[in-house]
């Protein structure tokens, strides 16, 4: 396939918008590339993961070739399914990177979303070609007009360049199909050029070892090929070479232009960077812009509940993390719960997913910490970087050594009818916004609501607790969110509304580490670092569940929330008259002893805090309920 008949594309789109879906229609319509019998069995195809299946969302990009034949002529498409959800945006820019064009979904029920937005921008910015495309107007809610217009008013398109389909029935997809070939460039590769190509994913087989997905930009790659790593000057022998047809179809060789698979001798998935440049062993190429590393936004505890298992769950998270390459591993031991890692993810739907895959694909029964999100704590002399409550200052005030803390802020973006606006401000107020800004998308008509966007800054903490669900809950459903990185900033606690009196001495203490006490002796895995405005309204509700979880001990247990020397909340659990060995007091000692002999099972998991004995499934408890 030389150039001229090679098209590189992805789907773009708000999540549910249909992406997986048209995905689907066009690997079906080309090549019969999957059969009837999977069709029935196994709807959206590139949906791999059970997590994905299960969610009907997806995850990972995958990547798919098909031949299509347009006026005689054979074409080699490229299709590269992303994600939508914004905790994998990195995913969707790193498909990009391998595309000249994309195929941006927009549900004619619902119109452009937030994500509509981010996704049509980064599309842009690397240049792009844009195929606009109105799905699910087979629904009879579609009001294709009406979206048409929206996406001229956002976007600048002309709906007469809009294709009308249904991903769901096939209507229309011929018209994407003729599209892609007439209005997406050809990858602009020389393949008598010296090879290079862009690495921009890799997955790990337990037979062949790290298998990377590349876009040969120029040259060919064949196997047997010496090639050597740009990034780390290491040399391997590629031993198989091949398309996605969608699954790995070996062929001799892959041309300038064609996007494909590699394997090779190489044994660590480490060793594949993300936007690496691969050349022939003994030339030398200009390197291609390769990606930002995926910034972990959101970190957390993971441990087993067996303390034994360690060993098996360490394992566990180093293989899952070879197909998910964004998050970050550290050890981490906790008093409380033993032995366990510190993981860093890029939102909390991530790090929801990465549990779930955990517990479905390696049986692995975890408790998991509350997430934190990585602050800066200014020091006179330095700057630490604190993921984990635990490590964060008792007290941060103009006395100590603590200059400031500072905490990552994110862009946020925010699409709702009108009639939504001001909750929806009321909603970003409450969660410490600033710049609070908004204009319409569309203007109403007779049966609907305009759309209006609204964008602020917030501190990234406000989002990954509940801001999504009330967002969605006080909007009815009707609002869409999208969020990107703005840097670290230190708080201004005086633009906060529900506190308009501010002193300089609180603006130093926005931030400050919650501990809970159990008979006065801290549970460290359960620190917390809150803000100084819903303190009182955090320590009571957690001191609320653990009074209800911690079973009763023999002695009166007070569980206290406190702030530096500061006690914010306090429940008292009271002793426990009917315990097994109550009645034993004083009577043999022998007794007593075969008693607790015959409660060692039981005890073997009880962890120790102080003087009160807690099972591990009480953290269990705590810590996955809301
Ligand atoms: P993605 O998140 O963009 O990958 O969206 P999916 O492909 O998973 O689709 C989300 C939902 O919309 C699924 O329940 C699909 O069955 C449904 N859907 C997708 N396209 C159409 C369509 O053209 N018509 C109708 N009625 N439903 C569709
Ligand atoms: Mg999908």
């Amino acid at each position: 396939f030389p150039c001229e008949v090679i098209r590189n594309f992805s789907i773009i789109a708000h999540i549910d918008h249909g992406k997986s879906t048209l995905a689907d229609r066009l690997l079906e319509k080309m090549t019969g590339t999957i059969t009837k019998g999977l069709k029935g069995s196994n709807p959206q195809f590139l949906d791999k993961l059970k997590v994905e299946r299960e969610r009907g969302i997806t995850v990972k990009a995958q990547t798919a070739s098909m031949i299509h034949n347009h006026d005689g002529v054979k074409y080699l498409l490229n299709l590269i399914d992303t994600p939508g959800h914004v905790d994998f945006s990195w995913e969707v820019s790193r498909s990009m990177a391998a595309c000249q064009g994309a195929l941006l979904l927009v549900d004619a029920t619902q119109g452009v979303q937030a994500q509509s937005l981010s996704v049509y921008h980064s599309a842009r910015e690397r240049g792009l070609t844009i195929i606009p495309v109105l799905n699910k107007i087979d629904l009879p809610a579609a009001q294709p007009e009406r979206i048409a217009a929206q996406i001229q008013a956002t976007f600048g398109i002309d709906p007469g360049d809009v294709l009308p389909i249904s991903a769901k029935t096939g209507k229309g997809v011929d018209a994407i199909l003729r599209a892609i070939i007439e209005r997406i460039p050809a990858p602009s590769g020389a393949p008598e050029d010296k090879l290079k190509a862009f690495l921009f994913d890799s997955s790990y087989d337990r037979y062949r070892g790290v298998i990377s997905l590349v876009s040969v930009q120029d040259g060919i790659l064949r196997k047997g090929d010496k090639i050597a790593s740009y990034h780390t000057r290491k040399k391997y022998e590629v031993t198989d070479v091949g398309i996605m047809y969608p699954e790995e179809v070996s062929t001799a060789k892959l041309m300038a232009g064609q996007v494909g698979f590699i394997a090779c001798n190489m044994k660590q998935s480490s060793e594949a960077h993300i936007g690496d440049t691969v050349h022939r062993v003994g030339e030398t190429v200009e390197p291609m812009p390769g990606f930002q590393l995926a910034k972990a936004m959101v970190y957390a505890g993971i441990f087993p509940v067996d303390s034994n298992d360690f060993v098996k769950l360490e394992e566990s998270i180093k293989r899952l993390t070879l197909t998910d390459r964004s998050v970050t591993v550290q050890r981490e031991s906790s008093t409380a719960l033993g032995q366990g890692c510190r993981l860093g993810f890029l939102g909390t739907l991530h790090m929801d997913v990465f549990r779930q895959r955990l517990e479905d694909e390696y049986d692995a029964n975890i408790i998991i910490t509350a997430p934190t999100v990585p602050y800066k704590v200014v020091y006179r002399d330095r700057t630490v970087l604190v993921s984990n409550p635990t490590e964060f200052p008792d007290v941060v005030d103009t006395s100590s050594r603590v200059k400031e803390v500072q905490e990552p802020t994110v862009k946020a973006t925010i699409i709702v009818p009108e009639e939504y606006l001001g909750e929806m401000m009321d909603l970003c107020f409450s969660h410490r916004a600033e710049d609070v800004d908004h204009r319409y998308l569309d203007t109403s008509g007779a049966t609907n609501s305009a759309r209006a966007i609204l964008t602020c800054t917030m501190p990234l903490s406000e989002v990954v607790t509940d801001f999504f669900d009330k967002l969605k809950s006080r909007s009815s459903g009707f609002a869409s969110f999208d969020y990107e990185d703005a840097g670290y900033k230190k708080s201004n606690l005086a633009k906060v509304s529900s506190s308009p009196v501010v002193t300089h001495a609180m603006a130093d203490k926005f931030r400050v580490k919650m501990v809970f006490l159990l008979n006065n002796k801290p549970v460290d895995a359960l620190a917390l670092i809150v803000h100084r405005s819903s303190e009182q309204q955090i320590g009571r509700a957690w001191v609320k569940k653990l009074h209800k979880v911690i079973p009763r001990q023999l002695f009166e247990v007070p569980i206290q929330a406190v702030i530096g020397k500061k006690v914010v909340a306090r429940e008292t659990l009271s002793a426990n008259r009917a315990d097994v060995t109550a009645g034993l007091y004083g009577g043999h000692v022998e007794r007593k002893m075969k008693h607790l002999e015959n409660q060692k099972e039981g005890k073997r998991r009880m962890k120790r805090i102080g003087s009160v004995d807690l099972p591990q499934e009480a953290f269990f408890d705590i810590l996955s309920t809301k």
